[in-house]
């Protein structure tokens, strides 16, 4: 049989287990970097399918590879588990890990007839905007020696090339210093006032940025109580850019929003992270090409997404991956409509019939991908020799 039929006939096979594992995953959310339930299901399903496991790959915790196949051709499929504070798996990384670990049990019987290594990495805290698990394992190697990298990440339609930018998240703390709010006012140094003055200058910065950019935060911390001038407040800020170039710019001048609201009220002002932003994806649009060809195969269809790719911008830290190692990452349709990712309802959606095919026409649409890249020497010697 042939490897792209032997690859359907074990999906097939396969495909009940990854539809607990994805419902398995989204009734029991855990945040980032803190997924050990998700990554020790993962790792105890392909360890049984003769994969070589790494956990706590490069020492972080719910981190792995598991290995299997020793082809010329290294393809890594990467799964994420993390999942959103309240509201669960509205970002539906179930169907991720479950897509991704499918098309490598897909991939484990035809690996080395096939010529390819799988390595499917287990890819924590996604969701945490700043240093994300990616980043941490490219700067730790996790990465060297792979060839291509693939994921699907769920979304209301199928995107082949969805348009993602850089970002950078960073939290902001203002010291002030109490007083009693009506008696002693004039001895207090108002923390909230800082962060009120801060939000004023962001939002006339707004008229100055590109259309591409974005500035978006929520309050931590607004203060203990109305009869006591805040001495600490605190807030989570994002800045996006199309590139990290853009971005970086933009970042500075957002800092200096921050730096008017400490000078304005004498509260003193911390920046904390923001320095390992999420970069830009380059899709790789030859890997990008036999995705959608096998897609649509399976009956996908990406015509939606022509008319609407540009409105749905999001980050990833597979951004970071696609500047060292040729990756792809389409978004796959559950049919959520009108619920889209981070709504609550969208968690919903995460496990319906439409999920769960999601997941098997991911898994099977990556194998079939990574059978293609090996299979076609101009695109397999360009990957192998990182031309
Ligand atoms: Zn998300
Ligand atoms: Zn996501």
């Amino acid at each position: 049989m042939d490897a792209r039929a032997e690859a359907q006939k074990k999906l097939n096979s396969v495909r009940a287990n990854l539809v607990d594992l994805s419902h398995k995953i989204h009734a029991n959310p855990e945040a980032g970097f803190d997924e050990r339930k998700a990554s020790s299901w993962i790792t105890d399903m392909l360890a049984d399918a003769g994969f070589e496991i790494k956990a706590n790959l490069c020492g972080l915790p719910t981190a792995f590879s598991a290995r299997i196949g020793k082809g010329a051709l290294h393809v890594a499929l990467c799964a994420e588990y993390d999942a959103l504070p309240e509201i669960g798996h509205a970002c539906g990384h179930n169907i991720i890990a479950a897509a991704a670990v499918g098309a490598g049990l897909a991939l484990s019987g035809v690996a080395d007839e096939a010529g390819l290594t799988v390595t499917v990495i287990g890819t924590p805290g996604e969701e945490s905007g700043d240093a994300g698990g990616k980043i941490l394992l490219l700067e730790r190697g996790a990465f060297e020696g792979i060839h291509a990298a693939m994921m699907v990440h769920p979304s209301p339609f199928d995107v082949l090339t969805p348009q993602i930018i850089a970002a950078s998240t960073f939290d902001i703390r203002y010291t002030g210093k109490e007083a009693h709010a009506s008696a002693f006012p004039e001895m207090g140094i108002n923390a909230a006032d800082a962060l009120t003055v801060a939000q004023t200058a962001i939002g006339l910065l707004r008229q100055h940025i590109r259309a591409t950019d974005r500035i978006h935060g929520i309050i931590l911390h607004g203060g203990e109580a109305p009869n006591v001038i805040p001495a600490h407040t605190s807030a989570r800020y994002i800045v996006r850019g199309r590139t990290l170039a853009d971005l970086e710019n933009l970042r500075l001048r957002v800092y200096r929003c921050f730096e008017a609201g400490a000078l304005a009220t004498g509260a003193k002002l911390e920046i904390i992270g923001g320095d390992r932003p999420y970069s830009e994806l380059v899709h790789d649009p030859d890997i990008a090409a036999l995705y959608k060809r096998n897609s649509e195969l399976l009956g996908r269809s990406f015509a939606r997404a022509e008319e609407e790719k540009h409105k749905v911008v999001a980050s990833t830290d597979m951004g970071n991956v696609s500047l060292c190692v040729p990756t792809i990452h389409p978004m796959i349709g559950i049919a959520s409509l009108p619920a889209v990712n981070h709504q609550k309802e969208f968690a919903q959606c995460c496990v319906t019939e439409s999920a769960d095919r999601a997941v098997a026409d991911g898994a099977l649409a990556m194998a079939w991908t990574a059978i293609d890249l090996a299979r076609e020497s101009r695109l397999r010697n360009r990957l192998i020799t990182g031309g």
